[in-house]
């Protein structure tokens, strides 16, 4: 039997480890090479590219010739160095989080990662990181949910980067509200004391990565680097997946 006469009998047991349908839309076909996301699907994800805040990372029109304070900046009292996303949560995107998130679709984790990495790794390559630590869920809510994203999505990317990963030196102590329809300042005030850090593990010195699914205001990842800061951390940025616009 020669080579090609196999050909459609492996294709035929890939096809029954892999769906051969667009993983998103389920309609359209996919190829592993695409992540089992179609071609129309990948034209919905929009990477964030220059210019953009230096700060928070919001993406703007046009060229700054300036130095440059953001809308988002200006309200808002943050404490990390930088902040920056892979993708811009649109709607399209945000569903695809929301049914990771709360329905359990985990194949869209190898996609969320693969947006991630590709776009965090190489510029956590040029400066050298000790930790990337995921922005924690409040254990009622880990209970509850049974996995935390970021946590998740953190394991990931630690792997691509070689950066150890930390998930449990930060604690969520204080059951926060959902924040979706809070404005800014709600927002940080919600997440005022809702973190702290567990007690004997030295971040002193340490240059670290906070990871989320979604940066909205940075209310939260906010609260986590003023944590990491006070207890001596020397340098604290975030990475997520999408960012609000
Ligand atoms: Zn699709
Ligand atoms: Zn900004």
């Amino acid at each position: 039997m020669n080579v090609s006469a196999l050909k459609p009998l492996r294709d035929a047991a890939l096809g029954l480890l892999y769906p051969e349908t667009c993983q998103i839309c389920n309609h359209e076909r996919a190829k592993p090479a695409e992540g089992f996301v179609c071609p129309p699907c990948w034209k919905k994800i929009h990477f964030i590219r220059p210019p953009f805040c230096d700060r928070c990372g919001l993406p703007f029109q046009g060229a700054i010739t300036t130095k440059f304070e953001c809308a988002n900046c200006r309200e808002m009292d943050l404490h990390f160095s930088y902040a920056r996303s892979a993708v811009v949560a649109n709607a399209f995107l945000l569903e695809i989080i929301h049914r990771y998130k709360y329905q359990r679709a985990l194949w869209f984790e190898p996609f969320l990662a693969d947006l991630l990495i590709r776009e965090a790794a190489p510029v956590l390559a040029k400066n050298p990181y000790d930790l990337i630590i995921p922005v924690p869920l409040h254990p009622a809510k880990q209970r509850e949910r049974e996995f935390n994203q970021a946590g998740r999505l953190a394991t990931r990317l630690s792997r691509a980067t070689q950066i150890p990963l930390n998930a449990k030196l930060l604690r969520r102590v204080k059951p926060t509200q959902t924040q979706t329809h809070f404005t800014r300042s709600e927002r940080a005030k919600n997440m005022q004391d809702a973190f702290a850090l567990r007690v004997g593990e030295p971040v002193n010195g340490r240059r670290i990565v906070i990871l989320d699914d979604v940066f909205t205001t940075g209310a939260t990842t906010s609260a986590c680097a003023k944590v990491l800061l006070s207890a001596g951390a020397a340098e604290v940025s975030v990475w997520t997946v999408a960012r609000g616009i």
